[in-house]
């Protein structure tokens, strides 16, 4: 038995970006057990620790859970793939690395006492590791480790070149509260020295060592178990159950402490998904599927948010083949070059430190406001509209010896989308994937796709400037036929895909009589449950307009002192009161 009938002051749920971070904070008290449950392996892999080794873990078979959507009749009744990394350090070891936190107005704009931008502008310079040093809006010292893109491709020049000849400033950080967010730039990266800097690595592993923090990996919880004392306003968990070994391995029931406390981090598919199957939902779902509803809390699940994605491409000239960044990296046989291995090992530079997409911008489409729109330059041709179709091809491409062609890729994200969907049950069983209704589109003024619109006519203006005039750009996708707006949407809706940012579906609320919300803004804590807090993904009320990692490492480090804080105040005085 993992936890060989021991009781724990908290149980860890998921051991991803926002489960690295509380439990290193949590176990730094040697008097508190902690233990961790992760679903996946480890993280320790060269497929993760090496950036570019992303394009390998799309739709990996262990390392990415391989989520579909419910089938979405406004996009040409397709299933979106929902990438979710599956390992100690979750989507922080499968992402894109990018470190963007969005503005100060997002966080304002959540409305919420304690969580506007000059709340946890502290939290995210605290967590923050930036060598250049001390910024106004960078920290230094912290465990999360964010510099510059190591990699340099003439293609990123031009790229910005183009960007100013339509218009577009330079913004030498996106990070920087202090202008606008617009403008074209490197982003800043999650990593250290050209390697990833997942939160396994950097959070986890250090603290493994300590005695009072247990980590199980393979190790999937399928629910938490309620005291069910009746006259309670309040319900108490005794513990979780877990699998090891799969659907049909080994059962075990870990249990808390008397005043232990789960701390759910599954993000934000697993954790609403988890407490459904537990008995906190909507009752009407719960009871469809015979579970004894806990707490009524029809948030759970709702509010779904992302980034829908779609991707501009131009061929260019076959003598400019090789100078993309996929050429950095294969040769003609498809093979990596081992000047590429070289560069990685002996400097910490070159095409492997890169995702492909730490240049682009920031604009808003409509000239008003936030921007709307993130463009995320690849130095390469996709492939494919959609971006992990892409590397699919590649891999076909590969096998019949054909060599990946030169070009450009600009990657549309309407970051600031209206749309909501939801993640619900679709079996009691706890081994079926929830039903996810990523529902890109259904804004009812239409403003996501309006913004992935005109991100397409930006791009053509982009692909169209002086700057890469002498790679003779041909424009792939959406096509050089497609000139009303009527067909660019179509093949909107045909190709969007997902930008990877999923949040909201447990929302933070000021009390339980805010409409949809799941958890307290005070202290995380879900609304009729005495000790389960949610601390991931799945609390960000209104989508940041950047990469979500970053917000999710800010949401748990402040998590994590919220627990300690309450766990100081003695519980059991607390709740005899
Ligand atoms: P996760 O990190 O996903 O962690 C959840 C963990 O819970 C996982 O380890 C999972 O295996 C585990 N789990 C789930 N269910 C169970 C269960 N039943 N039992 C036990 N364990 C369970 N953000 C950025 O900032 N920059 C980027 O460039 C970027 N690019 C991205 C690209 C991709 C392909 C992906 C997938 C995400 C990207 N993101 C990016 C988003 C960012 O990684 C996430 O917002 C963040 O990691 C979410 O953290 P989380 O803790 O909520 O969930």
């Amino acid at each position: 038995n993992p936890v060989n009938g021991e009781k724990f002051d908290y149980i860890v749920v998921g051991g991803g970006t926002a489960g690295c971070v509380v439990a290193n904070r949590l176990s730094a008290d040697s008097s508190k057990k902690v233990l961790l449950l992760e679903s996946g392996p480890s993280g320790d892999s060269m497929e993760i620790s090496v950036p570019a080794g992303i394009s390998r873990l799309f739709k990996h078979p262990i390392l990415d859970w391989g989520l579909m959507s419910k089938t979405q009749q406004q996009l040409f009744a397709r299933e979106i793939y929902l990438a979710r990394g599956r390992a100690l350090g979750g989507s922080s070891c499968t992402n894109a690395t990018l470190y963007n936190r969005g503005s100060a107005e997002d966080y304002d704009g959540w409305g919420l006492e304690g969580w506007k931008s000059s709340d946890v502008l502290k939290w995210f310079m605290d967590a923050e590791d930036y060598p250049p040093g001390p910024k106004p809006y960078h920290g230094v010292g912290g465990t999360m480790k964010v510099e510059q893109p190591r990699y340099e491709n003439i293609l990123h020049d031009e790229f910005f070149r183009a960007a100013a000849s339509i218009g577009l400033k330079h913004n030498d950080d996106f990070n920087a509260w202090d202008r606008p967010q617009e403008g074209f730039g490197e982003f800043q990266v999650t990593q250290m020295q050209g390697e990833r800097a997942d939160m396994y690595r950097t959070y986890l592993k250090p603290a493994m060592q300590r005695g009072n923090l247990k980590v199980v990996t393979g190790a999937r919880t399928t629910k938490i178990s309620f005291e069910r004392l009746l006259g309670r306003s309040e319900q108490r968990a005794e513990g979780v159950e877990f699998t090891t070994g799969g659907q049909f391995g080994e059962r075990f029931v870990a249990e808390l402490s008397s005043q232990g406390e789960v701390v759910m981090a599954a993000g934000a598919v697993h954790t609403p998904h988890l407490l459904q199957l537990s008995g906190v939902g909507g009752a009407a779902m719960l009871l469809s599927h015979g579970i004894p509803v806990v707490s009524d809390l029809p948030g759970v699940g709702a509010n779904l948010q992302d980034h829908p994605a779609c991707c501009y491409a131009a061929r260019f000239k076959p003598e400019y083949d090789d100078i993309t960044v996929t050429a950095d990296i294969y040769d003609k046989s498809n093979n990596i070059k081992p000047s590429a291995v070289l560069k990685y090992l002996f400097g910490r530079k070159g095409p492997l430190t890169t995702t492909g997409c730490d240049h682009g911008a920031f604009l808003s489409t409509t000239g008003k406001g936030q921007p709307d729109l993130q463009i995320r330059f690849v130095a390469g041709f996709a492939l494919d509209p959609d971006g992990v179709s892409s590397y699919i091809k590649f891999g076909e491409m590969k096998k019949q010896g054909l060599s990946w062609p030169g070009g450009i890729t600009l990657q549309l994200l309407a970051i600031r989308s209206k749309s909501k969907g939801s993640v619900g049950l679709k079996s009691a069983d706890p081994f079926v994937n929830p039903d996810i209704n990523i529902n890109y589109f259904s804004d009812p003024l239409s403003a996501d796709v309006a913004t992935l619109r005109e991100g397409y006519k930006i791009s053509r203006k982009i692909a169209g400037a002086a700057a890469f005039e002498k790679y003779g750009p041909t424009e792939a996708y959406p096509g050089t036929s497609r000139t009303e707006d009527a067909d660019i949407d179509e093949f909107i809706r045909k190709t969007v895909h997902s930008g990877n940012a999923l949040v909201g579906t447990c929302r933070m609320g000021h009390s339980p009589e805010d409409e949809g919300a799941v958890v307290s803004s005070q202290d995380l804590k879900v609304f009729g449950l005495e000790n389960v807090r949610v601390v991931d993904s799945s609390v960000i009320p209104v989508i940041p307009g950047g990469q979500t990692g970053a917000a999710t490492v800010m949401v748990a480090e402040r998590a994590a002192v919220l627990l300690k804080s309450s766990a100081s105040r003695s519980p059991l005085v607390m709740r005899s009161a």
